[in-house]
Formats: C-alpha cells, sequence, structure tokens
C-alpha cells in the first residue's frame, strides 16, 4: 500500500515536472520567438564555431595595423589588383600602360576616369612625396584596381644618385609610405629617368634587397620640354608599338601624370606651361590610343612581379 502510495507519488511528481519541462520550453520559445533573428545571429550554431583562434588572430592583426596607421587607410584588398588585371600567363596579347611622377591633385583622376571609361588597367608610378600630398588620390587608384610602382620618395636626382645605398634609402622610404595603404611593401619600381641610370653597382645591391626594375620599351615622349600635342602622343606610341611588335616585345608605355604643382597659373611660353600642355596633350591622347591597342587585341594588365622586361 505504501508503496503503490509511494509509486503514485512518483508518477505524479514526474507527471509534474514533465509538465513544467514543457510550460518551461514553450515559455522560451514564446520569448525567443520575436527576436528569432538575433537568436539565430548570435551564439548560436555557426558564429560558435568561428569564434576560436582564427578570427581572434584577424582582430589581433587588425589592431596592429590600426596602431600603426594613425589616419584612415582602406582594406589592405585594395592594393590587390583584380586576378584579370595581372600578368596572365604566356600566349595572351597584353600590354602596359605606365604613368610616372603622380599622384597629383590636377591629372591623375583624369586619367583615372578615361581608365575607368575605356575599361583599362593601369600602373602608377608614384612618388613618395606626392602620395603624402594626395593620399585620396592614391586610394582611388587602387580601390579602381590598378597597380601602384615604387618611384623613390623624392625623385631628387641629386639625392638619389648619390649612391646606391641614398637610392636604397629613398626607395625604401617610398616603400614604407605606400605600405600604408596596400599592406605590403613596394619592391618593384622604376627608377627616375630609366633604368639606364642604374650601373652595376646599383643594380646588384638593388637585387640582394629584393627589388625588381621594370623601365618602359615605348615612351609617349611627353615630358619634351618643347611641349607635345595629342597628334604627336598618339603617334610616338602608335610608331612605339610597330617597334616593339617587329622585335616581339610585350609593349610598356612610358607616359606621365605628372609631379604634384604648386600651381596651374603658368605664364605663356614658360616651362610650367608647357609641362601643363604636355599632360593635357596626354590626357587627350590616351583614348585613342587605348582604343589602338584594343583594336590589335591587347589587353591592358597591371605591372606585377611576372612582367617580362622591356627589353
Ligand atoms: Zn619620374
Amino acid at each position: 500500500m505504501l508503496f503503490t502510495g509511494r509509486v503514485r507519488l512518483f508518477t505524479l511528481l514526474f507527471a509534474l515536472a514533465a509538465l513544467l519541462a514543457l510550460a518551461g520550453c514553450a515559455g522560451q520559445d514564446i520569448a525567443v520567438q520575436p527576436t528569432r533573428e538575433g537568436a539565430k545571429i548570435t551564439p548560436a550554431k555557426g558564429a560558435g564555431q568561428d569564434l576560436p583562434a582564427q578570427p581572434a588572430g584577424q582582430a589581433a592583426e587588425q589592431k596592429k595595423e590600426a596602431g600603426q596607421n594613425t589616419p584612415k587607410v582602406p582594406r589592405p584588398e585594395l592594393g590587390v589588383p583584380a586576378a584579370e588585371a595581372r600578368t596572365p600567363a604566356k600566349g595572351n596579347k597584353v600590354a602596359y600602360l605606365t604613368f610616372d611622377d603622380g599622384p597629383n591633385s590636377d591629372y591623375t583622376e583624369r586619367v583615372l576616369d578615361i581608365l575607368r571609361q575605356k575599361k583599362a588597367k593601369a600602373s602608377f608610378m608614384v612618388v613618395g612625396r606626392n602620395i603624402r600630398q594626395n593620399p585620396t588620390v592614391l586610394q582611388r587608384i587602387l580601390a579602381d584596381g590598378h597597380a601602384v610602382i615604387n618611384h623613390t620618395s623624392s625623385h631628387d636626382y641629386n639625392i638619389i644618385y648619390q649612391s646606391a645605398e641614398s637610392f636604397i634609402a629613398d626607395l625604401d622610404e617610398c616603400s614604407q609610405v605606400i605600405t600604408r595603404y596596400t599592406g605590403s611593401p613596394a619592391m618593384i619600381f622604376r627608377a627616375p629617368g630609366g633604368p639606364d641610370k642604374l650601373n652595376r653597382d646599383f643594380t646588384e645591391k638593388l637585387r640582394k634587397r629584393g627589388y625588381i626594375s621594370v623601365g618602359w620599351n615605348i615612351s609617349a615622349v611627353d615630358s619634351d620640354p618643347h611641349g607635345v600635342s595629342a597628334t604627336q602622343v598618339y603617334n610616338n606610341i602608335a610608331g612605339g608599338l610597330e617597334r616593339v611588335e617587329k622585335l616581339r616585345l610585350t609593349p610598356i608605355i612610358l607616359m606621365h601624370d605628372g609631379t604634384q604643382l604648386t600651381t596651374t597659373q603658368a605664364a605663356p611660353g614658360s616651362a610650367l606651361a608647357i609641362y601643363i600642355q604636355n599632360r593635357e596633350a596626354t590626357l587627350s591622347a590616351l583614348p585613342k590610343v587605348i582604343d589602338h591597342f584594343h583594336g590589335k587585341g591587347y589587353k591592358f594588365v597591371v605591372v606585377d612581379e611576372h612582367t617580362p622586361p622591356a627589353w
């Protein structure tokens, strides 16, 4: 009797507990329902699995980056040109547009507008001191998927060509500035005045430091101190392409978006006026230059470690 009573009591208690548990679940369900979306996002399934190790490392990286670069910098991936913009395997008809001496506030963005419109990629040989003056222009170069190539920090021949050491120090300084925006050092460089300026001592020391030189084999001749017209720029490049094709070289075209100017108010006939005329000539010729190459089946890609030697 006592035993059956106990059993009944247990059964009763068990049933009561089950009921309470059910009510509890139901209660939870009701409470959670309105915020179900939120409940899914927080600790629930996927997020919990992602939490250990890996993101913690990433967060530390980001913190480190943020600490190193006090001004706001774009995400490092902005500096990585899209895969289709990089040098492809042999057999494809590719060409390289390169613009030296920027970024500047007067012409670089106009070059970028044309490139965007014509769906062409280019490489910008940038000068450290110009980046400091025009960081947003550099950011746009990167955001548009073009390459940024080291063109020294000062671009001052008196400093950089003193010795291989001073040349490397100037390149290092520019690389550090570029790294703030791209997340990686800028080891591909173009020597101001061209690779012919580098003697054996320079080239050996540069190679040991891991620097890779990139020259050109077609020149727009758009730094002519006598001034050039858009037609001349176009003809210089189209003629250069014919020569390069005969030599079976990959076209690497030298143009200038130019250094930062302190003023665009120039007296007629002055060196500055001619400089401005030359920049305008390059800009006017550029769409036709791109069309000419596209018409011959070329695709413009960016300079990278796989870019073939100019000569
Ligand atoms: Zn230059």
